[in-house]
Formats: C-alpha cells, structure tokens, sequence
C-alpha cells in the first residue's frame, strides 16, 4: 500500500493575492507518532508504510496532487488590529472531499518558516502538536465541531523556545481555514474584488444557498452561536479568541493555551498571555459577538447599499447575543436533565452555577454526578447542593428521562489539563503511553469507562495546572 490523498484543491485556484506558494521545508529525520485511521477514511486517505507516512507528514515527500500554500489573513489579537498576519508556521497542502461528501483541508502546522513568519521559525515543539492532536480529537468526540488531526510527526530536530525542545509537526484538518482575519485583509486593504471573491467562495463551500454578504453573516452568527454554546458546556476556554482563530465554516480552531476547566469559577484564564483575562471562560460569548461584528465591518465593505447594509448588518449582530443565550439555556437544560423548557430554568441553573463557584465544585465531575447520589460530595458545603436539589428534584418531576438526558450532555471524560502536561512530559521522555491511552479513554468520553477511573479525578494541589502557553 502506498499513501494516497485524493487532492482537489480548491483555493489553490483563487488568485495569487490570496496565499503565498510554499512548500514545506524538509526536516532530518521524521518519525512517524501517530496516524488518525478512522478520519483517514472519511477523508479517503489511504495509509502508507510508516516511513512512507513519516515523510509525507512531515512535508518531506509530498503526496501526489500536493500544492502547499500558506494562507494570507489578518486579524485583531487581544483587540488590536494586526494588517498582515497569514500561515507563518504551517502549509496548506490541499483538500479532499471526503466520504461525506464534505470537502476539507489538510494541512501541516510546523512544517517552516513562510513569507507571513515574521520573526518565528516556523517550527513547533512537541508539547504543543500533542495536545492539539488530543485536545481536538476530544473535542470531537465530545461531539463538538472542531479541527482534527490525521497525524503528528516528530521531525528529529530541535527547537529553541525557553529550553530546546523536539521539534514536531501537526496534520491539521479542516472544513476550511478560512477565518474572520481572511476577510478582514482584503477588507482593511481596500480590495474589494478580492474580498467578493471570497466572500462567494466562502458561501459555496460553507453555506450553499445563503443570500450574499449578509446572509453570510447570519449563517456565521448562527453557527459561531452554536459553537460557544457547546464550549460553555463541557467548561471549554479557547484562550485566544483572536479574529484570525474563528473560523467561518463554525469550527474550534487553533490550540494554544486551551483548557478545560477544573474546578468551576466563571473567571477562569489558563492563558499566560490573557494578563486582563479578555478570553475568560464567561467572557466567551461577548467576545464571539465582538468577533462576528469585525467581520460584519468586513462584509459591508463590498455592498453597493451601505445604509442598508450597515443596518442589516447592526440588527443580524444585535440578534446574537439572544441567539447564543438560547443554545446555551438548550445546553445547560441538558446537563440538569431537563428536555423541556420552562420559565425558571435559567434562574435554576444560574442558581446552580453560583452555589458550585462559591464551593470549589469540580464543573464536570458535579454535573456527571447529578444522574446518581454523589453530587453533593461535590460541593466544600455539600448542604448547598442540597438547597438547591429541593427545587430542582421536583422540576424533574415534569421530565420523561432525565437520567438518559443527562448522560448525553455530560461527559465523564475531559483532557484534564495535569493529565495532558503529564502526557506531555512523557512523551518527551519517549514514553507515548499516556499519549495513546489518553485518546483511547477520550474517543468515548459518555461512557463510563472504570479501568479509566484516574483520567476523571481533578488535579491534586501539587498537580493543578495553573498557566498554559501558546505554540509558538
Ligand atoms: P497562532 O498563535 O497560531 O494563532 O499564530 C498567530 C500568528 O503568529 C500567525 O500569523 C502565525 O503564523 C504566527 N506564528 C506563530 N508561531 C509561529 C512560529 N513558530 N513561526 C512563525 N510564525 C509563527
Ligand atoms: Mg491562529
């Protein structure tokens, strides 16, 4: 068997302006860590020898019909607006249109230095390239759209961040690595062909069938709306909600300094380099507003009408934060067993949420438990719970299966942010172990796994993970 990838790529054939051709630059001696098989085959990638396989993903030998580009885009970070941003550490190799008929990228993320690296290498370390291959792949499972990994290669190099470190490289897949900073470019630049180009090129991939630039924007709305609503309920936080890391077509993209929280606060940061906490957990849903607003002022840019546009514009974002607190009542509903909605639910939760903020409660583990006894345990003041299940116990009264509801919105498995570091710090060691039991634990993450009973405890004081840190 050899390695084949069905390429047809798309954005490749857009104009030049829009990417940078290059090719990935070779690493000395690729060794292969992983190979995602169930996504190569909806991808209908057919797998290699490991060697094979190790230089591919490491860009070293390229698959045939291969034609690596980075991308150009710009975004705002942490609010202020960058001009030239674009893949300055990755290569889009091309796409494929799956079994599924859905088209996606493949590409490699540490694959060299690009016209838009700026002053970085180009490169990634280890560290980083694990977790995102574990944490998206959670994700997933979890059932929460997201960018995947089919590989991850070690590339027999070293990389200089605080320490020297082993350098790797990722294969990211995604439905399209068009983000809000893509449009926001050729927005800002005045070039206004381009950004129609875009803008219909975004809608046929993405949302056949939606009506121009504002019916791009409502279909983003819509979609961004649902994915921070599913964030919020399994206590995910992105860490860099920057314009150039949402995606368009609705997906999580970009792990960095991710993390899922422990115990619950809603003022929760991981981020080394989030000093104000603008990308706190409950901040999220503001922040997705913010961002879907950039690329409102975006896409007004080419509408003949601007009066009009700005005024459609105003009312689609307006609608948003409305939108997004109905996905997240659906959610949270959910995860208190309720499948029907009424009138003091939201109070109920809140109620909930505030009483586990001011008890140390564990998010995940607190609302897996609420389907048996142990719930309470939970809680530094376990009488607090009680206070609350009074009220709670008779509203399930009016429910037909809250314990099936329950366990479907509750996962009982998350990537504990010690068990990745510890993943990490083995892998360096050569032990991939924990590496692979980790994604074997989280590709089901509903059911109850009691071989696994470690991966559920939270942190002891000396585990607790307190910072975490981007790729670069
Ligand atoms: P990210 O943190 O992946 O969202 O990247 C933000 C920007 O920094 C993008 O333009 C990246 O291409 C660039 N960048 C991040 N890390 C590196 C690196 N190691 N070498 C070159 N460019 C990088
Ligand atoms: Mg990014």
């Amino acid at each position: 068997m050899t390695l084949t990838i069905p390429f047809d790529n798309s954005y490749a054939r857009l104009p030049n302006s829009f990417f940078a051709r290059q090719a990935p630059v070779p690493v000395r001696a690729p060794q292969l860590i992983a190979f995602n098989a169930d996504l190569a085959q909806i991808l209908r990638v057919t797998s290699g020898d490991v060697q094979e396989m190790a230089e591919a993903f490491a860009g070293n030998a390229l698959p045939d019909g291969a034609e690596p580009i980075a991308q150009l885009y710009s975004g705002h970070q942490f609010g202020s607006y960058n001009p030239q941003l674009g893949d300055g550490r990755a290569v889009l190799l091309g796409e494929t249109v799956g079994t599924d008929g859905v088209r996606r990228d493949i590409q490699l993320k540490g694959s060299g230095p690009t016209p838009f690296s700026r002053q970085g290498d180009g490169r990634a370390w280890l560290g980083p390239v694990l977790r995102e291959y574990v944490v998206s792949e959670a994700m997933h499972a979890l059932g929460i759209r997201t960018t995947r990994a089919l590989a991850a290669v070690e590339t027999g190099e070293i990389v200089l961040r605080e320490r020297p470190m082993p350098g790797a490289i990722l294969t990211r897949v995604a439905e399209s690595h068009l983000r809000v900073g893509t449009f926001q470019v050729f927005a800002a630049r005045g070039q206004l062909d381009s950004l129609r180009r875009l803008t219909d090129y975004a809608i046929n991939r993405h949302y056949p069938g939606v009506d121009g630039p504002m019916g791009l924007l409502r279909a983003v709305v819509e979609t961004q709306s649902q994915l921070i609503a599913a964030w919020m309920s399994v206590g995910f936080i992105h860490g860099v909600m920057n314009t150039d890391n949402c995606s368009i077509a609705g997906e999580t993209i970009d792990y960095g300094p991710c993390a899922f929280m422990d115990t619950y606060h809603p003022n929760t940061v991981y981020s080394s380099i989030d000093r104000m906490g603008r990308y706190a957990y409950s901040n999220q849903p503001d922040i997705a507003v913010w961002n879907v607003a950039q690329l409102a002022t975006a896409l007004i840019q080419h509408v003949e009408d601007k009066e009009a546009a700005v005024e459609e514009a105003t009312e689609i974002v307006h609608a948003m934060p409305e939108m997004l607190q109905q996905n997240w009542l659906t959610r949270f509903r959910a995860k208190i067993g309720l499948a029907t909605g009424d009138e003091g639910d939201l109070e109920m939760i809140s109620d909930l949420l505030t009483r586990m903020a001011h008890n140390q409660a564990d998010f995940t583990n607190t609302f897996r438990a609420l389907g048996g006894d142990a719930a309470r345990d939970q809680f530094t003041d376990p009488k607090t719970f009680d206070h609350w299940s009074d009220g709670w116990r008779v509203r399930l009264e009016r429910e037909k299966n809250p314990e099936a509801v329950m366990a479907a919105a509750n996962p009982a498995f998350i990537p504990r942010n010690h068990r990745v570091e510890q993943m990490i710090q083995a892998a360096v060691q050569g032990d991939y172990g924990p590496f692979h039991r980790l994604n074997s634990v989280l590709s089901q993450p509903y059911e109850d796994q009691s071989e696994a009973a470690d991966l559920m405890r939270p942190p002891s004081e000396s585990e607790v993970v307190h910072a975490t840190f981007c790729g670069t």
